[in-house]
């Protein structure tokens, strides 16, 4: 048996119909980019966070930026994000002209310690940027208290975990405004590049739209130097269709972690945990192991493929050479990096594949 880390191809099976169709509608309509197929999904995923505004844009990481950009967070300014995130997260704040400023992550969750998060904060800190890593929700309770009593703007970081609850409240809209991704492997994935800024706040969602549509305020009418960071309309016909799926999917992700909690047997495998108050949505399924390198081969020999998110931690990257920062400041992330390991983890993963994943994982107990 041959088991993918993730398998677009059999989801775009389960739906061909209905996406071949969009696919063909977009092209005979030849609104290649913005236009009605991209209202329409914005409206139908503000509809599904129960949130005032959705503004499209080409991917996630220039939403992060735009929406830093927007807030007029820039030089000088810090921002704190956590030290195990896709670069993204960081990268934005550094594009701005700002300074990520990197916090532990939980030990249990993976998420941002939000008990680490006041010692980092300085007369400068303008903003924090929780990521709701691996689909896992942060802990908003706590991360809203710190934020209003500093005064600083909390912008959620939603790529890996869309539809994810924290006490039953949808992620992205806890914040001033949050990031989406549509990556093709995240959660709800486009068939290419694709990102959303989401805010209830109608001023921001102006400013938003207004920069990632070259300053436009109107056709022409150039109020600011804006960027092109527009969604087009093959992926928005696309999303809108997906959208449809997007908790039956959740639903198959929920089960299958299940199945590795019930199938895994092995002491020697630490198993991701869900907080009480979260609903995990599990963009990816994360252990931890101690001999990663010889779990990885032993299960690649088996036909099984396994991913990695991600070997460094955010602080010890090259790029961050001159921050200096030192691994005894982070302590969890300094050990997690080389013990994290992804297994497959998709809405179509079946049972008996999960039962044969687990099997070659309990031989190593
Ligand atoms: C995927 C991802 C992003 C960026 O999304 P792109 O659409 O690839 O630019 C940002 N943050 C996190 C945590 C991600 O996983």
């Amino acid at each position: 048996m041959t088991i993918p880390f993730v398998d677009l191809y059999s989801q775009y099976l389960s739906i061909k119909t209905e996406i071949d169709l969009a696919i063909e509608r977009v092209i005979k309509n030849s609104a290649f980019i913005g236009g009605e197929e991209v209202s329409n999904f914005e409206k139908l995923f503000s509809e599904y966070l129960g949130i005032n505004h959705i503004v499209s844009c080409a991917n996630g990481t220039d939403s992060i930026e735009i929406i830093l950009e927007a807030l007029g967070v820039g030089e000088g300014d810090e921002v704190i994000v956590p030290a195990i995130s896709w670069i993204s997260t960081s990268e934005a704040v550094s594009r701005v002209g700002a300074r990520p400023v990197f916090v532990d992550i939980d030990a249990n969750y993976f998420t941002i310690d939000t008990s680490k998060i006041a010692e980092k904060i300085t007369s400068n800190t303008k903003a924090i940027i929780p990521v709701h890593l691996y689909g896992h929700p942060c802990n908003m309770t706590t991360i809203m208290e710190i934020a209003k009593d500093k005064n600083i703007l909390v912008i959620e970081d939603c790529a890996q975990a869309h539809g994810a609850k924290w006490q039953g409240k949808m992620v992205g809209t806890f914040g001033i405004a949050a990031s989406f991704s549509f990556y093709p492997g995240k959660n709800l994935g486009a068939y290419g590049d694709a990102g959303a800024m989401a805010t209830n706040d109608s001023n921001l969602a102006s400013k938003l739209r207004q920069i990632a549509n070259h300053g436009q305020e109107g056709k022409h009418n150039h109020v600011v130097e804006g960027r092109n960071s527009r969604l087009d309309g093959l992926q928005a016909a696309i999303l809108s269709v997906k959208i449809k799926y997007l908790n039956e999917w959740t639903v198959c992700r929920q089960l299958a972690a299940i199945n590795y909690f019930n199938f895994i047997k092995s002491e020697k495998i630490q198993l991701p945990k869900t907080h009480l108050n979260a609903e995990h949505v599990f963009h990816l399924y994360v252990i931890r192991v101690n001999d990663r390198d010889s779990v990885v081969e032993h299960l690649n020999k088996h036909g099984i493929n396994t991913a990695i998110h991600y070997p460094k931690a955010l602080p010890f990257l090259k790029c961050y050479e001159q921050l200096n920062l030192s691994e005894t400041d982070f302590p969890v992330a300094n050990e997690y990096q080389n013990k994290i390991l992804s297994l497959p983890m998709y809405a179509e993963l079946k049972e008996n594949q999960i039962e044969y994943i687990s099997k070659y994982l309990n031989e190593l107990a």
